[in-house]
């Protein structure tokens, strides 16, 4: 990770490392606050929701959440080494990924959700999060393990987007 405090660059669907299973964070180093601290520069600056290390070329198990517009308990979180403790219920709702401009899918999730992580200190949080809340968290946590949400999509649903996912792929 080079420290360099500009903010990173998103990268698109296409790109491999949104496929690949990221490694846990094993030490919080000043460089990696310094990183964090860039990768909000970038949400803030395309207005979004939330931001996973995958998303700007880093295989490493740790996201951003800027939850500001839709004033939760939490503003910004860092969630480091996640860990989805569990899950109840169920919502279905408009989905969005930085990683795939302008795409909008109907995403049926757990409307509640209980996850452990490490905070930027490196203290050990549990937080019960629901709604959107929670749909951040499990989408976040998802990219992490190289799942999009285009995977929860059925074979004809995705046939559909084929043509949008192309655009999005070839622009990358
Ligand atoms: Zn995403």
């Amino acid at each position: 990770m080079k420290k360099n405090s500009a903010a990173p660059e998103i990268v698109l669907y296409g790109d491999e490392t949104l496929r690949q299973m990221s490694t846990p964070v094993e030490e919080i180093t000043p460089e990696l606050k310094e990183f964090i601290a860039a990768m909000f520069k970038t949400l803030r600056q395309v207005k979004g929701i939330g931001l996973s290390a995958p998303q700007v070329g880093v295989n490493k198990r740790f996201f951003i959440l800027d939850l500001t517009s839709a004033s939760f308990e939490f503003d910004e979180i860092v969630m480091i080494n996640p860990e989805i403790i569990s899950t109840e219920g169920e919502q279905c709702g408009e989905e969005g990924c930085l990683s795939f401009p302008g795409l909008y899918l109907e995403i049926t999730r757990p409307e509640r959700v209980v996850c452990r992580y490490f905070d930027v200190d490196g203290n050990e949080n549990e937080v019960e999060a629901e709604g959107l809340f929670a749909r951040a968290i499990l989408h976040e946590t998802d990219h992490l393990n190289g799942k999009l949400y285009i995977d929860y999509l059925a074979p004809a649903e995705r046939e559909m987007i084929s043509g949008k996912l192309k655009k999005i792929k070839v622009s990358a």
